[in-house]
């Protein structure tokens, strides 16, 4: 019975794409609105989404313009003990409907504000439900607290690695040595003193990291993409994300008319900085109004995209790999049962291997050929590099499209009918255990934050802060009117 059950197990663990995530991927690819069903769509092929926490820590210490916080959010306590019980029944949930793995942003208000245990333990817990976590900050924290996040007591690694997304622009306020920054040159050297926190980390205790580097747009700083793009492809972030700024949150930080920065101005603006074109449309995640990506290796100056949509060759490489392996998970997995189930998946489709090769002899080439390469990895200078542009949606428009939903609605209105195609086919979604639905970050951020921090205010009140280890209860927000309706196209497992 022992035996049979091991190998049982180890059967399970080598499937080269795991049952729960094959049925997940199948869910979301029946959810997706048609048109979201195109051939470069990565959701339900290859991967359900990312995934964020809410109303785990609301709370802020900067004061920006915009700001995607409801008006209540800086008047909720901080509560470790709150956040851990949240964070770890909104991941359980997500576990139950996404299946084994996915990316997920430990993402409220400001996560340094968190004594830095209860952060690693929300990064535990983040991590026990299958979730890559990525801790959303605005880098304004010394390396001591990071330390203390990533080492425990013992000042022994608690994590084989860890992810953050560092928020840098000019349109924030209260940063120490940068309060109210004139220009986006100005914050570099907090940008590059941030990076080297995580270099230092790697260093002195061999813990990796994969750094985001976050940005807001609006017509004030739109301009300045470019050089800050020219400026942080340099420094060691592995991902570059632009958010044209959005009607959400609290009103009285909404000062320029957004609605002039689209997502095609944005992107024109990260290419000039990069100093080429960046092919975007070989991969999709959801809609390409709400997002715009493309993933590749730089080597010295040069960007190889690892997809090029131009080239047949490379589009019947994706075909192949999402067909075959989309959905197989690699991260967090021990070496041995990662080896054999790469070698299962290929002994499945050995007629996949040539064509693999042959897609790497292509990125090489793009890159300047393989001696450039090899040189330029002596030099350090070989990284893989991703470029993202997240466009989210006003609340005027989010708030009337997901009520409708919510009914079973289709909307007439053309721009209402878009932001419900965009709901639809969302790639960033939150958990509600209690109400047992996922909602897109748009309607959490637009529509129930407001809502759930008027709760959290009185849960977590700020009179009498610092009872850590109070007794807190979780968080159940219901607003009335939205109950779930399945078959309306929306984001729901
Ligand atoms: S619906 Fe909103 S949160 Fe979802 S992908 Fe689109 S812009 Fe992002």
């Amino acid at each position: 019975m022992g035996l049979t059950r091991t190998l049982t197990d180890f059967e399970l663990a080598t499937r080269p794409i795991h049952p729960e995530t094959r049925a997940a991927l199948d869910r979301r690819w029946a959810d997706l609105p048609p048109h979201a069903q195109t051939d470069n769509q990565l959701l339900g092929r290859c991967a359900v989404g990312c995934e964020g926490t809410h109303g785990v820590f609301p709370k802020c210490n900067l004061t920006c313009s915009p700001c995607y916080h409801s008006a209540d959010a800086n008047k909720v306590r901080i509560d470790g003990d709150h956040t851990v019980d949240n964070v770890t029944r909104q991941m359980a949930y997500l576990r139950r409907m996404r299946g084994p793995r996915a990316h997920a942003q430990l993402i409220g208000g400001e996560v340094s504000l968190l004594p830095a245990a209860d952060h690693a333990a929300a990064l535990l817990a983040m991590r026990a439900a299958g979730r890559e976590p990525m801790s959303m900050t605005h880098g304004d924290f010394d390396d001591d607290y990071l330390r203390d996040v990533v080492l425990d007591e013992n000042g022994r690694p608690r994590f084989r690695k860890v992810s953050f997304a560092a928020h840098f622009d000019s349109l924030m306020r209260g940063r120490r040595g940068a309060v109210r920054p004139r220009s986006e040159a100005e914050l570099n050297p907090f940008r590059e003193q941030f990076a080297q926190m995580f270099v230092d980390l790697k260093r002195d205790h061999g813990v990796s990291s994969y750094l985001a580097h976050n940005m807001t747009v609006t017509p004030s700083n739109v301009d300045e993409v470019e050089q800050v793009t020219r400026d942080v492809l340099d420094m060691p972030f592995d991902m570059m994300s632009f958010q044209p700024a959005a009607f959400i949150g609290d009103d009285r930080r909404w000062r320029e008319d957004f609605g002039e920065v689209t997502i095609d101005k944005v992107w024109e603006r990260i290419e000039k900085g990069v100093g080429q074109k960046l092919p975007w449309q070989a991969t999709q995640f959801g809609d390409p109004r709400c997002n715009r990506s493309t993933v590749g290796v730089r080597v010295g100056g040069v960007f190889a995209p690892l997809l090029d949509p131009e080239d047949p060759r490379d589009i019947a490489a994706r075909d192949r790999f999402l067909a075959h392996h989309g959905g197989m998970i690699f991260g967090d997995v021990p070496t041995g049962i990662l080896i054999v189930k790469v070698l299962r998946a290929l002994a499945a489709h050995p007629g996949d291997v040539p064509p693999l090769f042959r897609l790497m002899g292509r990125v090489v080439r793009r890159a300047g050929g393989l001696r450039k390469m090899v040189a330029a990895a002596r030099r350090k200078k070989v990284s893989f590099k991703t470029f993202v542009v997240h466009n989210f949606m006003d609340s005027e428009q989010v708030k009337p499209a997901w009520e409708m939903m919510e009914k079973g609605i289709v909307a007439d209105d053309p721009v209402l009918k878009e932001t419900q195609e965009r709901l639809g086919s969302c790639m960033y979604a939150m958990s509600h255990p209690d109400d047992g639905r996922l909602v897109p970050a748009c309607v959490q951020h637009g529509v129930l934050d407001a809502v759930e921090n008027e709760e959290l205010r009185r849960i977590l009140p700020l009179v009498g802060a610092g009872v850590q280890g109070a007794v807190t209860p979780t968080v159940v927000t219901r607003p009335s009117g939205l109950t779930p309706v399945r078959g309306t196209g929306r984001v729901e497992a």
